[in-house]
């Protein structure tokens, strides 16, 4: 800077003397000649201390800026969240020229590069959440409290998408009519992907539940889940006031789409839970699930001191009519037996296939004669029932043993099931077709075994 104020002030009076034609014995002197230079280097001088006080300082303030965030990039993996300010990055703006301008990007340039972070952050924390969950229940209420907090809203609630219909798996104070979730719309717009929202809606009965009453929300928002372009959710969410965060973002988007894979793998994992507990040939519950679940009432028989029966069921001569008929006609027979025992069993009481032609009824809160009132129906309806082949017809009948918690010899689950079998094979003893009670549950008269017959 000073070595061009130099060369300026030495080119000066050439400049002057052909430019302005001044006359050359003035300045061509010695005089004239020191005179330029000296101004050229005094404002070569004023420049450079213009440049470093000035532009220098501006630039350093950046570089002490640009490393502390470097150093806080470095840091960031085991920093928390407050320390993700930009504004501790931020530098003044004092000028409209360029250089205010500069600092202005530098500060958007900071802001929106820590709002990355953040989401960033906000995603990877949701999705280390969503990943220790595998049942849909847990996912679903993950899922609804994140997006709660991220969009700002009061109540939420989610829905998976099951055999072609909705089906709501979680709800956070959302009191939500069935017009809110009209099919119709709703499967629209997951076909579209599109998300929707609403600020004025006095046609959806939707409200928040606030303990004491219930509030109309200000705005609701559909969020459609899709997977692999299939829809698989939709989570609704409602403020009171407004969004606080722009549904239609990247960043939303990002968020919004990271929950779809974990409600889809809860779908797979109910399939295949409903895969592992049910028994191929029959449909109902096969012996392992039928076991767990056996057990869970047992439980809650004993915890609230309730009775629970258990009846064994075993088709009479089940051999004889397989080497008969054959194995296909007998796999038949076991088909139809489990759709009637199927049909005469209520929601709150379970069948399972113990093995091969036995199967349990398990009914909670029964007692025995309750119990056998069930079984002797169907015990009628099976030895009633025609089963229609092509060559021929045949019928069929099983033998049944119960057994009730609570009784003196019965302290476990494996001894009730081991009752209701030395049930079942009193009543195969006592000639087939037929229902007896373990000896030692108190019975009225008229259900003591000799004198229960079919
Ligand atoms: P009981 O009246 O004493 O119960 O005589 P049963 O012939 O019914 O009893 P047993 O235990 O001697 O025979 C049971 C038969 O059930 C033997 C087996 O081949 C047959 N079985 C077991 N599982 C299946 C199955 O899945 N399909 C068919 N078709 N038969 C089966
Ligand atoms: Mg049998
Ligand atoms: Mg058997």
């Amino acid at each position: 800077m000073v070595g061009l104020g130099t060369i300026v002030g030495i080119s000066f009076p050439f400049f002057t003397y052909l430019i302005l034609d001044l006359p050359a014995d003035k300045i061509f002197s010695p005089l004239f000649f020191s005179l330029c230079m000296a101004t050229g280097i005094a404002v070569g001088l004023c420049n450079y201390y213009l440049f470093n006080i000035v532009v220098d300082l501006y630039l350093r303030r950046i570089q002490s800026k640009l490393a502390t965030f470097h150093q806080n990039l470095e840091n960031l993996f085991w920093k928390n969240d407050n320390d993700l300010n930009p504004l501790k990055h931020f530098l003044k703006v004092d000028s409209a020229d360029t250089i205010g301008e500069i600092t202005e990007e530098y500060n958007i340039f900071m802001a929106t590069f820590y709002k990355l972070i953040k989401t960033e952050r906000k995603t990877a924390n949701f999705l280390e959440r969503l990943q220790k969950k595998v049942k849909m229940g847990a996912m679903a209420e993950t899922i609804v409290e994140v997006f709660k907090e991220y969009f700002g809203a009061d109540g939420g609630c989610l829905y998976s998408m099951e055999n072609g219909r909705l089906r709501q798996v979680n709800n956070d104070s959302l009191d939500i009519n069935n017009d809110a979730i009209d099919h119709n719309f709703c499967h629209d717009l997951l076909n579209k992907g599109e998300i929707v929202v609403f600020e004025d809606f006095d046609n959806l009965q939707v409200r928040f539940n606030i303990g004491i009453g219930s509030l109309k929300p200000n705005a609701i928002a559909y969020l459609p889940l899709t997977y692999q372009s299939q829809p698989v959710g939709l989570c609704i969410l409602c403020t009171n006031k407004e969004f606080k965060a722009d549904f239609f973002s990247l960043e939303s988007r990002n968020l919004i789409n990271q929950a779809a894979p974990f409600i889809y793998n809860g779908l797979l994992m109910k399939k295949l839970e409903v895969l592992a507990a049910v028994d191929e040939l029959t449909g109902l519950f096969n012996r392992r699930y039928g076991m767990k679940r056996l057990n869970e009432e047992y439980e809650r028989a004993k915890r609230h001191k309730l009775p629970l029966a258990v009846a064994m069921l075993d088709i009479d001569h089940f051999k004889q009519l397989n080497d008969t008929y054959g194995h296909q006609v007998g796999d038949e027979v076991l088909k139809d037996f489990s759709g009637i025992i199927g049909e005469e069993i209520r929601v709150s009481e379970f069948a399972l296939r113990y093995g091969g032609e036995e199967f349990m009824v398990v009914i909670p809160g029964a007692s025995a004669e309750n119990c056998h009132l069930v079984i002797e129906r169907l015990r009628r309806k099976a030895e009633n029932l025609q089963i229609n082949f092509p060559q021929h017809q045949l019928s069929f009948t099983f033998s049944a043993g119960i057994a009730v918690y609570p009784e003196e010899s019965i302290t476990n689950q494996t001894q009730l099931i081991k009752a209701a079998d030395t049930a079942l094979y009193q009543a195969k003893n006592l000639g087939r077709n037929q229902i007896v009670i373990h000896s030692s549950t108190n019975l009225p008269a008229t259900l003591k075994p000799q004198s229960v017959t079919g």
